[in-house]
């Protein structure tokens, strides 16, 4: 007789779907910091669509969007479903997982019961207007991110998917290994290659803010493998070991400046003077790490309010300021003077398309990129996963968590006589 619920760990038969399950959810009523707001509780099974699939999550990976889901900042997610008709009142999140397909909607080829998959958080309505025109998928008003703005993320036994957000798992990882690099290696891969002309090219510097931390570390080994020179941003020296051996030309420890934060306005001649101090010094210990007085021709953006004032004075005449969060505030002032006579680019990035998320998933199954899994928690550790992050406390790279993942390391290939044709070939 089947269970209407399976402890953490123990998987069920594959194929067989209990009506319940355990899942690390976020209220309303408890939003603040991730410690107090994130909870272990049991959810019904979510139920799929014709070109969904039901994945059991073998293991999530841990991002900063669920510290933003934990707050209800700068995004309540609940409310705003709510408001579309949603009748859910908590978040399951959880952005990244691997794992192993459960259920397939009848419209749906690959992946197939069975499969084991990585999934990528960027879903669409297949019959928007936009994405049937061909028009990437990024830009149609119904774009959302899995686990994030949409409900059923990984942080639960199981998931609920496009069939399209599943990609072939890396045969040499660990079920853990591979639930934690997509969200941020493959937003990554498109700021680097979205955008051209502005994209990577070999012997060009590209400064990489937060280089020891997910997108960071996963922006450097893509420079590195373009042969760009990735100058590596971290706010303490004993990160600069980890950037380097991950590729990095060198390293800038930030807290050797002071400069940081909202422009002075133009006018106020002392502020900004002392401002433009601060810029010139950080562009010099640019040209000090290169070894030669170049400017990066695209720099890699998160930090937002704190540092888009020197990523946009310190990029190259004719380059790129590419950034997809502002981790420190939203406020980005721009000197426009550096962007008209410069004819500076200052792109905005949201995570990946399904090509972008499959280039970079190839680049992980060809070794040439390490996921860079840092610590692996326990399923009941959720909450303090994010608690660290939330505070900058977390280790170097990615975190994940175990979900169906009995322990750590398991989960290296062999030879599963269950995959289908389509995960064989693939
Ligand atoms: P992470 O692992 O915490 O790394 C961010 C790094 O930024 C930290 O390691 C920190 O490194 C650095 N940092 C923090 N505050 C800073 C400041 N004031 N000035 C300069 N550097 C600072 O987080 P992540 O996963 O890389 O994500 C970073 C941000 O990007 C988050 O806000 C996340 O939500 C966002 N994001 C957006 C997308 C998207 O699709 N739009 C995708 C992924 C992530 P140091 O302290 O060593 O400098």
């Amino acid at each position: 007789m089947s269970r209407d619920l399976w402890p953490i760990g123990e998987q069920p038969p594959v194929g067989e779907v209990p009506k319940n399950m355990y899942a690390c959810t976020v209220r309303r009523d408890r939003y603040g910091e991730p410690l107090h707001s994130l909870r272990i509780e049991t959810v019904p099974v979510p139920d799929i669509g014709d070109d969904e699939v039901l994945v059991y999550v073998m293991a999530a990976g841990v991002n900063y969007n669920n510290v933003w889901a934990a707050h209800g900042k700068p995004l309540d997610v609940i409310a705003m479903r709510q408001k579309a008709g949603c009748a859910d009142d908590f978040h399951v999140g959880g952005s990244d997982a691997s794992g192993i397909v459960y259920k397939v909607g009848k419209n749906v080829s690959y992946p197939q019961v069975g499969d084991e998959v990585v999934i990528h958080c960027g879903t669409w309505d297949a019959d928007c207007g936009m994405v049937k025109e061909g028009i990437d998928p990024m830009f149609s008003p119904t774009f959302s991110i899995w686990g994030y703005e949409l409900n059923w993320g990984s942080f639960a036994q199981f998931t609920r998917v496009q069939a399209h957000q599943c990609l072939p798992r890396p045969r040499h990882l660990s079920w853990e290994a591979s639930a934690a690099y997509m969200l941020v290696g493959a937003t990554a891969y498109r700021m680097l290659y979205g955008f051209p002309p502005n994209v990577l090219r070999k012997g060009e510097p590209v400064l990489v803010w937060g280089g020891a931390g997910g997108l960071g570390s996963m922006a450097i080994q893509i420079c590195r493998a373009a042969g760009a020179l990735p100058v590596a941003v971290v706010s303490d020296p004993s990160k600069f070991e980890y950037c380097m051996n991950l590729g990095a030309t060198g390293c800038i420890n930030r807290n050797d400046f002071s400069h940081w934060g909202m422009l002075p306005h133009w006018s106020d001649q002392q502020g900004y003077e002392q401002w433009l101090k601060g810029a010139r010094s950080f562009g010099k210990a640019i040209w000090e790490v290169l070894g030669d007085r170049r400017a990066p021709g695209i720099v890699f953006e998160h930090p937002g309010e704190t540092t888009i004032p020197t990523s946009l004075f310190t990029c190259a005449t004719g380059g790129m300021v590419v950034t997809c969060a502002g981790t420190s505030g939203y406020n980005a002032t721009v000197d426009v003077r550096y962007l008209w006579t410069r004819q500076k680019r200052l792109q905005g990035s949201h995570f990946a398309n399904d090509e972008q998320s499959r280039a970079f998933n190839n680049m992980v199954i060809d070794g040439v990129i390490d996921p860079c899994l840092s610590r692996t928690f326990e399923f009941h550790e959720i909450p303090l996963a994010h608690q660290l992050m939330f505070e900058n406390a977390h280790p170097h790279g990615n975190m994940a968590v175990l979900v169906g993942a009995p322990q750590r390391g398991l989960g290296i290939y062999q030879e599963r006589p269950h995959l289908s044709p389509q995960a064989k070939a693939a």
